[in-house]
């Protein structure tokens, strides 16, 4: 008998349909005598739906307000699921993050787990039922509802899983695994067995929305043994065959015997680009551009200085899509005036692709055949930025997809 923490998605949890489904596959592996805390998302399109009638009124919602609201679509999930399971018979208990409690931070839309009270949990497992617990949501030191951030029902799940000291977090989505780029854009893409954890971090931070990044952070910190498996199997599928399906997140990359020099392709199409000109090049800009940015609570990712001409540089760099307005108020606001830049220019149509593999440690070559490529489809690079495993370029949005299925085929990541 073993303590397993399933997740479920958006679409696994699609339509009372897919709900009882669901119910069906917990409940096989609750009956092989194991221990079940479920962890599911709000239903499909539920989320973005909530928060459309938020920016309905008003453009900047508050954010605690906004929290209120975006939470609710995985309280009917729970409430749901448990329904499901007692109708085929299941003890079944459904709870709210505050409930748990799920004690996070106070970063509304992008709070940080801070701690999981196992007590409630351990001692409704105990009495045979089955515990489903809301993903995506928690409560803040002064009991305030707060979210994790879209995606964010991988990390509880993962966290749960780790504070329960669980055998093993089973992710079950819309794909059956981790592929080497998204499936949806790469109709080829090969299906992983194994990833190492270090690369699912990138592709995760680069943009595979199959997992949330901090979801592979907490696996990472606490060894957590996590799956990526399909939810749209038959529910009654053996439970031996379906426990090894999937990919698994391996954290001895010498046990990978895939392991080829390129892991995967990732992409974020969610860029915005930054460019402060006419700079004074002295000690000290960076930080008087990227601190004030850094303490709206903005994350900057690439960033480039160029070579001043008669003591003046440009300065750019990188933000969430959905951060540009929020960067560029702060920049206009005060920096430009303090810092004499001469004018700030923007750009929302760009996406990074990169390229992840713990190989590159022991290839060369991997960024000019990257570049290569990129230059045999016409293809500009606006910036770059590598780190040991990964090489990632900025471009127009435009040849995103065929940046992505170019490179995919350069490499070599086409299923057999
Ligand atoms: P869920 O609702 O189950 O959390 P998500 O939509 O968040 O599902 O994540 C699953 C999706 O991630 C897939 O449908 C797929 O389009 C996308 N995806 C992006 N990159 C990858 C990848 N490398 N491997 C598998 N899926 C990927
Ligand atoms: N429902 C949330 C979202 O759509 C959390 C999740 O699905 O993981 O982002
Ligand atoms: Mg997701």
């Amino acid at each position: 008998m073993a303590l397993i923490v399933h997740k479920y998605g958006g679409t696994s949890m699609g339509s009372t349909e897919r709900i009882k489904n669901v119910a069906k596959r917990v409940a096989k592996w609750h009956d092989a005598g194991h221990q079940i805390v479920v962890v599911p998302s709000a239903m499909s399109g539920e989320t973005n739906r909530i928060i459309g009638l938020a920016k309905e009124i008003m453009a900047q919602p508050d954010p605690r307000e906004l929290d209120m609201i975006a939470s609710t679509g995985e309280q009917v999930s729970v409430g749901l699921l448990s329904m499901a399971l007692q109708a085929i018979g299941k003890q079944a208990v459904s709870y709210a993050g505050w409930q748990v409690p799920i004690k996070t931070d106070s970063a509304y839309t992008k709070a940080r787990i801070e701690s999981i009270d196992d007590a409630k949990v351990k001692a409704d497992l105990a009495a045979g039922k089955i515990v489903v617990i809301t993903g995506f949501q928690g409560v803040d030191e002064q009991g305030n509802i707060t979210t994790l951030g879209r995606g964010g029902s991988d990390t509880s799940a993962v966290a749960i899983a780790a504070a329960l000291k669980a055998q093993e977090c089973l992710i079950y989505t819309d794909v059956d695994g981790v592929y080497t780029t998204d499936p949806r854009v790469v109709s080829d893409a090969r299906r992983l067995n194994t990833v190492t954890f270090e690369e699912m971090l990138e592709m995760a931070s680069l943009g595979s929305k199959v997992l949330q990044i901090r979801s592979v952070e907490f696996a990472g910190n606490y060894r957590m043994p996590t799956r990526v498996l399909s939810s749209l199997t038959d529910p009654l599928m053996p439970l031996e065959e379906e426990a090894n399906s999937g990919t698994l997140i391996s954290f001895e990359e010498d046990t990978n015997m895939e392991q080829a020099t390129i892991t995967g392709i990732a992409f974020s199409r969610d860029e915005a680009k930054i460019t402060v000109l006419g700079v004074p090049d002295k000690p000290g800009i960076a930080y008087q551009i990227l601190g004030p940015v850094a303490d709206a609570n903005i994350e900057v990712d690439m960033i480039i200085q160029n070579q001043s001409v008669e003591g003046k540089t440009d300065f750019t760099f990188t933000v969430p899509r959905g951060e540009y307005a929020k960067a560029m108020a702060v920049l206009e606001g005060s920096v430009k005036a303090h810092i004499g830049a001469a004018s700030i220019a923007g750009d929302t149509k760009v996406s990074k692709v990169s390229v992840v593999g713990v190989g590159m440690r022991s290839h060369v070559g991997i960024a000019s055949q990257m570049f290569r490529t990129l230059s045999e489809e016409g293809i500009n690079i606006l910036m770059i930025s590598t780190s040991e495993i990964k090489i990632s370029v900025l471009i127009d949005e435009k040849y995103m997809e065929l940046a992505v299925r170019s490179l995919h085929k350069a490499f070599g990541l086409e299923s057999a």
